[in-house]
């Protein structure tokens, strides 16, 4: 069977290092109460060592030629394929129970992907994903300069966890960048004390100015002076932790 031609538009980079396939596939739970979704199969180097831990869960591919070959290769698990663009697809309406995400991404949808697990995170309970290192690193980052928009909307709902440190060699064609896989995985968490939507505004708001104190970069919010946020408006967005961004977000609610 011929394989499939790596295509750059799609961020096709494809795994060629079976042991590292196997690995990542183990740090999924395999909990029976979550129905496992992959993003982007591929040629199913990953697809594969799921199969042969059961071979009800489903896979998601936006390539023709990939759907093609993994029907050829796998005739018995054709009805588990999806043919489309994981961004568009309606995951609430498909999946009836809670899912574990996994996949070697595709670099060019990364943070999209984490920002839909954002918004679907009562339903995604676990997410083992091969990143760019850089993204990987924000993700997981508690504090300092690496932190952005997404670690905190992840880590809301979210404990996370880096797990395998993955060189260019390992992919067909190489990146020219370093590659991670990290773990989430649903914390306690059932919803926030404070609107979601207020929530990420104001995280992105904080951030987006990041190298001013939050009193300058929440500006619009028109906080005032001696609030109980106060101490927190001397620091910069990335000296927060989820609490603090929780605490602001509900004095904004409660003078909006
Ligand atoms: N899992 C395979 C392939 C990884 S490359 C391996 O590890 O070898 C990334 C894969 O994601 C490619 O197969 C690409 O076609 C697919 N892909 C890219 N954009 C996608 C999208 N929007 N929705 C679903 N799959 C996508």
């Amino acid at each position: 069977m011929p394989l499939v031609k790596a295509k750059k538009h799609l961020g096709q980079h494809f795994i060629n290092n079976d042991q590292l396939a196997k690995d990542i596939t183990e740090l999924l739970s395999f909990n029976k109460d979550f129905q496992i979704l992959e993003i982007g199969p591929g040629m199913g180097v990953l697809t594969k060592f799921l199969m042969n831990v059961n071979i009800n869960f489903k896979v998601i591919e936006i390539d023709k030629e990939s759907i093609t070959y993994l029907k050829n290769k796998y005739p018995d698990f054709k009805e588990n394929i999806i043919e489309g663009d994981f961004l568009k697809f309606d995951l609430k309406k498909n999946f009836k129970s809670n899912i574990s995400i996994i996949g070697n991404f595709p670099y060019y949808i990364s943070s999209q992907i984490l920002f839909r697990v954002w918004d679907h995170n009562e339903k995604i309970q676990e997410l083992v994903g091969m990143f760019q290192k850089e993204v990987a690193d924000r993700i997981i980052a508690l504090k300092g300069r690496e932190r952005g928009i997404l670690s905190v909307l992840i880590q809301v709902f979210y404990n996370v966890e880096n797990c395998i440190d993955v060189s260019p060699e390992n992919f067909t064609p190489p990146p020219k960048i370093q590659s991670s896989v990290i773990k989430l995985n649903r914390n306690n968490r059932k919803e926030l004390e404070c609107s979601k939507k207020l929530f990420k505004q104001v995280v992105k708001t904080a951030f987006n100015q990041r190298r001013k104190t939050l009193r300058n970069a929440l500006k619009t919010y028109n906080i005032k002076k001696d609030s109980k946020v106060e101490s927190l408006l001397s620091l910069r967005a990335e000296q927060l932790n989820v609490e603090d961004f929780i605490k602001i977000t509900k004095h904004v609610e409660a003078i909006l």
